[in-house]
């Protein structure tokens, strides 16, 4: 591959006048130049001259067991000698099989039907037409809107962005999109001064059952991200809410959707984060269960994208049935792709192996020590953790702080991504001490430095 000799400079350029980059406003790298990256290996990403950065941000929430995983290179090799692809509707292959087994085995009890797709906005798009059409199965075509929580984000095609709640989307695409109603986040940034973060949740919990109580029979379903909203700026709450909306969904009949794609796969410490409300009062030994479960991101451990959208077996059974339009009239191309699911296999074996979940939490707390420091800084504030994922809010004044702090994190070997003023870590999970220590030393030289960062 002759390019990858060439000089970063060169490959910046040729990338400006080729490549129109995602989530980007282009002219901004002529200030803050776009880094090419030529190989990976662990928590690190390299360029062309060697130099290392610690990816915190598992390169968009994706990878989970390291760059290069010497596990999942070998399954994805051995598959590729086997079968690349083949389309779905019609055929079956074993990891397609294999993987829905063991993630039905997995998740939260009855999700027993495992549909695909490629990627993240995609599981949303299937999961809210699945739910409109479930009502419409069931004679009850009227139940066709959703409702979301404020800051919101569920991806970014059309169907997607109508469930997310970012002004600066609504200003762009408000033309191309359906309107839909949010209910208040129970972000505990939000409550009252004394109010805890549990009081805080059962008062959203009752504006919901407001909402509930008026719209229910218009309403499809209420999508939601379990525990942590993610690009609202790692925005937590109190899992109650939880409890209390798969509560009241059931009760006004209305489908929750729980959108895992950044949380799920042990990113808030247990397998899924609806695991962590607990179905009834008494603390019952499992979480609630959604009507349906969107996964994607970390599903392959970071390699190739995949998304699946788990459901129940009454909603399935509602499109089990002699007529086409009953049927769900849903597909990608790539649905179920081999290469994909080896991947998601190679990654879940990783999970028992490597008993993942129980490590992490020695890791976290390990992480919990040695961030005082951090925390303790004049300029940090709301500092917050939910198992893998760490975030804090910076006090400053600089209108650029995010791009400011991306480039000067970058100049110290590391990739932080802020949200706004938000600085977050969802590190690989094979983060190790000694790589915790340069990305807490790292960061608090970077907050250091941005005090100098005028408005
Ligand atoms: C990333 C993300 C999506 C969209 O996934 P894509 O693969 O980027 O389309 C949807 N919901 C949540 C919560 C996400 O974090």
């Amino acid at each position: 591959m002759p390019d990858l000799d060439k000089t970063n400079a060169e490959l910046v350029a040729r990338s400006m006048s080729a490549v129109w980059h995602p989530c980007s406003q282009m002219k901004r790298y002529e200030h803050f130049p776009l880094l090419p990256v030529t190989r990976g290996s662990g928590v690190w990403l390299y360029d062309n001259e060697g130099k290392g950065y610690l990816d915190a941000v598992s390169s968009w929430w994706v990878n989970l067991f390291g760059h290069c995983n010497p596990h999942i290179n070998a399954a994805l090799r051995d598959q590729l000698e086997k079968l690349e692809h083949v389309m779905l509707a019609g055929f079956t292959h074993e990891p397609v099989v294999l993987l829905s087994e063991r993630l039905r085995a997995l998740a939260p009890k009855g999700l027993g039907h495992c549909f695909y797709a490629s990627d993240g906005a995609s599981a949303i798009e299937i999961a809210l037409k699945m739910s409109a059409h479930y009502w419409l199965n069931s004679g009850k075509p009227d139940k066709s809107q959703f409702i979301s929580l404020e800051n919101s984000y569920h991806g970014e095609t059309t169907g997607a962005l109508s469930v997310t709640d970012v002004a600066l989307f609504k200003d762009a695409y408000g033309a191309l999109i359906r309107e839909h109603a949010t209910v208040a986040s129970p972000d505990w940034r939000n409550a009252d001064a004394g109010e805890s973060a549990e009081s805080y949740a059962l008062r959203c919990a009752e504006a919901l059952e407001r909402h509930l109580q008026r719209h229910h029979s218009k309403l499809a379903a209420f999508i939601i991200e379990p525990l942590v909203q993610g690009a609202a700026g790692m925005a937590m709450y109190h899992p109650i809410y939880l409890r209390r909306a798969r509560q009241l969904c059931s009760e006004y009949e209305v489908h929750l959707i729980a959108d895992e794609i950044a949380v799920g796969m042990g990113r808030t410490g247990t397998m899924f984060a609806c695991e962590q409300a607990p179905a009834n009062p008494a603390g019952a030994e499992h979480g609630i269960t959604p009507d349906f479960l969107c996964l994607s991101k970390g599903i392959t451990g970071g390699y190739l994208p995949l998304s699946v959208v788990m459901t129940r077996d009454e909603i399935y059974q509602s499109f089990y049935a002699d007529e086409t339009a009953r049927g769900f009239l849903h597909s990608h191309s790539y649905t179920g792709n081999p290469l994909a699911c080896s991947a998601a296999l190679a990654a879940l074996d990783i999970f028992a192996q490597d008993r993942v979940l129980a490590v992490n939490l020695e890791r976290a707390a390990h992480m919990n020590e040695i961030v005082r420091p951090l925390r303790n800084h004049s300029s940090v504030c709301n500092w917050r953790n939910t198992g893998m994922i760490w975030a804090f809010d910076v006090d400053t004044q600089c209108r650029d702080f995010a791009l400011r702090c991306f480039a000067a994190a970058l100049e110290k070997g590391l990739l932080l991504r802020p949200i706004g003023n938000t600085v977050y870590f969802m590190p690989p999970y094979v983060i190790g001490r000694e790589e915790m220590g340069m990305l807490v030393n790292r960061t608090l030289a970077v907050i250091e430095l941005s005090e100098k960062w005028n408005a």
